[in-house]
């Protein structure tokens, strides 16, 4: 074992956290000895069969390695080359996965939508569809939303509900990226099933990574029809993981008693504590309603320098160029948030 120091815990992303003791038990389980490879395992049946249970639905579960081949090979199952996905314009599809969806979708185009706090506005959807219906555009074939936004808010259950109905009502199938899906459950306290299939989701990609385990997404299919060939698609896309029972094993430890939300609800907690104690300092503001484990805030740019020079780390213009963007982690305490907002207030008090 080594003896440094374990490195301060930060705000820059969720991702920086480790991996919580509820999955890494479930791996050291799972390391106890040989098992099927391929995902043809009792991990992996074991945490497909607490998804279904987690949703109250026979849906169709796959484990990929990360968050954009789950968006990407899900949307791609959706979509034919000619055909368009409609979302926000702050989108992790649009922004962040360098073009990975239109690629593994062989060049399915992306629509942007407008609307405040990184949500859809429903009546971009409607406009977006009728801008042209001819041939000379491509087919508008699937709404994707992101719950919790990339900008930390949450669409409530009416919210999801009417934007799903608009999509229904144009034919457009409804495809939800959750990697923070848990930080929206644990906010909104509501069954999963009413967050997704019961409001007319088609496929879900389910994050868990910024939650707690080391690494893997379940692509979950509540239309089992979509899923066809959805296993030869992870294979072809690299996204097959021969050891899939470490890919698995960590969610049967987050789902079997409830860790995912309450490590979700950790992290939203710290959100709320850190927006208070940024609200106290002057010249700071909040840039959207702090609903999950992210709070958006425009500081001084002199301070956000030396907050970095205090060895602080968070980026700063990951969304729009002055917000920076301050991520809670399941392992965030009140005490890392309390000395992150002293020694904020005293450097905008000084400058
Ligand atoms: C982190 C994130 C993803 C997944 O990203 P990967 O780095 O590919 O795992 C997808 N969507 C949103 C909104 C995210 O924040």
């Amino acid at each position: 074992m080594s003896n440094a120091t374990p490195a301060r815990r930060q705000f820059a992303s969720d991702n920086y956290a480790g991996i919580c003791p509820e999955a890494w038990a479930a791996m050291t389980e799972a390391n106890a000895g040989h098992e099927v490879g391929y995902g043809n395992d009792t991990w992996t049946q074991k945490a497909a069969d607490l998804i279904r249970e987690v949703f109250e639905k026979d849906c169709e579960v796959f484990f990929v390695f990360n968050g954009t081949s789950a968006n990407s090979l899900s949307l791609a199952a959706l979509c034919q080359s000619y055909h368009s996905v409609l979302c926000h314009e702050l989108a992790h599809v649009e922004v962040a996965e360098c073009g990975a969806p239109e690629f593994f979708a062989n060049g399915s185009k992306l629509l942007l939508l407008g609307g405040a706090n990184g949500k859809i506005n429903p009546a971009e959807i409607d406009r977006a569809v009728h801008k042209r219906s001819d041939i000379h555009y491509p087919k508008p074939r699937v709404l994707s939303l992101t719950q919790a936004t990339e900008v930390g808010t949450v669409y409530s259950l009416a919210e999801v509900r009417e934007l799903v109905g608009e999509a229904r009502r144009f034919g457009l199938r409804v495809h939800m990226d959750g990697a923070r899906f848990a930080n929206a459950v644990a906010a909104l306290n509501v069954a999963p099933k009413d967050l997704t299939w019961k409001a007319g989701v088609d496929v879900l990609c389910f994050g868990m990574t910024k939650n707690g385990i080391a690494v893997g997404e379940a692509v979950v299919f509540f239309d089992r029809e979509l899923a066809r060939e959805f296993d030869y698609r992870c294979k072809q896309g690299g996204q097959l993981a021969s050891k899939m029972r470490f890919l698995s094993a960590p969610w049967t430890g987050m789902l079997k008693d409830g860790a995912w939300l309450r490590h979700a609800n950790q992290a939203n907690g710290m959100a709320k504590r850190l927006e208070t104690g940024l609200r106290g300092i002057p010249g700071v503001q909040i840039a959207y309603p702090v609903e999950s484990n992210g709070v958006f805030a425009k500081l001084p740019p002199a301070v956000v320098k030396q907050m970095h020079e205090r060895g602080w780390k968070f980026y700063t213009g990951v969304v729009t160029p002055d917000e920076s963007r301050l991520m809670c982690s399941w392992d965030t305490t009140a005490a890392d948030v309390d000395a992150f907002a002293a020694d904020l207030g005293e450097l905008v008090r000084v400058s």
